[in-house]
């Protein structure tokens, strides 16, 4: 059958409860085997380099931009460089079905929803996905102190191409660095010997620590939080997200009835069936992941992910294409938190110094930390500012717009 013909289903019936618990069905169930993937090859590398002292993959992929951005090319520069090309050609595939962190985040996500938490459930049930307004300006702080010892390589003019394999050392360091769990001033530690059981015990806290980050994200902003409010990777990302062409992109192919259920159901907030109206039928939102959730939750098939142009629209829409259903002009539908720009910048700095507290446990808990400090912070302003509480309040017990 003619593919176009095959997609081209002219109603949606909308009674299919989809929430993202399914990771059974679709393409979540792929997604899920993917992450699982990812988690063992993480396990091999790991094993690789610290037992079986096999350096050719490097220690680890988080130098890899700082690395990039200092000319040295190191197995995680490499990797770095294929996941910009590969953003290049598919779009954000990469995070959607490869990166570690959206794993965890999604089996946090998971977790929380099989254990019906309740402060989460309050968020997810409705699909609120909080943010601050200024999430650019957090992402680029985020990747200027990813960045500080290149900057201060640049500041001593000590950047030349390097094509040997030498890791340059990241701002913090994975538990297990130096024969330590924790760093060596953390109070609580343990020696790690350079062995399959120690080093399962360090790759083991590492899982524990990103998944408190993705939990404590989750709960504090809606699903999927990390990659929304702080990860500093989409600005790089971002400028090649609409460059290609011929990049697959999230594509009508059949006659949308309007039913909204792809919006209401995207984890990055996306307003899809409003995307699709207004740019040819395409979704050109530079937060797409490609987690195909709207794709699987059209029981219609209206949607693909493909390269080839768009049907075009039959069935006449309807006026809620108008409607203000977020508190911004992005074309998606995160809801900004109501707090000024002053507790945005301060949440920050109170973020920066809480984590560098919690990083005498060892370098890596900087993050979580941090994340704390900027969730307690922004919790507690909510606190003073009563109008600001109000609002927040309103908006997490009604929804946003006409949800
Ligand atoms: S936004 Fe960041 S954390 Fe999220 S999937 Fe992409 S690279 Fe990973
Ligand atoms: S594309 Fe979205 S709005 Fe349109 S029919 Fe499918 S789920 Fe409904
Ligand atoms: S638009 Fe679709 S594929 Fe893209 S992030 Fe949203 S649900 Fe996932």
């Amino acid at each position: 059958m003619d593919k176009d013909k095959e997609f081209s289903v002219k109603t949606c019936p909308v009674d299919k409860e989809y929430s993202g618990k399914s990771w059974s069905s679709g393409h979540q169930r792929w997604r899920k085997w993917s992450f699982i993937a990812v988690h063992c090859y993480i396990l091999f590398h790991f094993l690789a380099f610290y037992v079986f002292d096999w350096p050719i993959w490097g220690k680890t992929a988080m130098i890899g931009v700082p690395s990039l951005a200092a000319l040295n090319i190191n197995a995680a520069a490499i990797m770095v460089i294929f996941i910009l090309l590969s953003i290049f050609l598919f779009g954000r595939f990469f995070c959607g079905w490869i990166c570690h962190l959206r794993g965890t985040i999604e089996f946090s996500d998971w977790i929380m929803q099989k254990f019906k938490i309740k402060t989460f459930m309050r968020l997810r049930e409705k699909n609120l996905l909080l943010n601050t307004r200024y999430r650019w300006t957090l992402r680029f702080i985020i990747l200027l102190l990813l960045l500080l010892p290149v900057m201060g390589k640049y500041a001593q003019g000590n950047v030349n191409l390097n094509l040997t394999p030498e890791t340059m050392p990241p701002l913090v360091d994975l538990p297990g660095n130096e024969g330590k769990l924790f760093g060596e001033r953390s109070p609580i530690n343990m020696d790690i010997q350079f062995n399959v059981g120690d080093s399962l015990i360090a790759f083991g806290f590492v899982l524990l620590i990103v998944s408190l980050m993705s939990f404590v994200m989750n709960l504090a902003f809606g699903q999927g939080a990390f990659c929304r409010v702080l990860c500093p990777y989409p600005i790089l990302f971002a400028p090649l997200m609409n460059l290609n062409p011929w990049q697959q992109k999230i594509t009508r192919v059949g006659d949308c009835q309007g039913c909204r259920k792809c919006s209401q159901n995207c984890p990055q907030g996306i307003d899809v069936s409003r995307e699709i109206h207004n740019f040819n039928g395409k979704v050109i939102n530079r937060e797409c992941i490609k987690c195909f959730r709207c794709v699987d939750i059209c029981v219609s098939n209206v949607l693909a992910n493909t390269s080839k142009p768009a049907v075009a629209q039959l069935t006449e829409r309807k006026e809620y294409i108008r409607h203000p259903w977020q508190n911004n002009e992005e074309k998606h539908m995160q809801v900004f938190q109501p707090l000024p720009i002053w507790v945005d910048a301060l949440s920050v700095i109170v973020a920066v110094l809480v984590g560098i507290i919690v990083s005498r446990l060892g370098g890596f808990w900087l993050y979580i930390g941090a994340l704390f400090g900027l969730i307690l912070f922004r919790k507690l302003m909510f606190t003073l500012m009563s109008a600001a509480r109000e609002q927040h309040e309103k908006i997490l017990e009604k929804g946003w717009g006409k949800r």
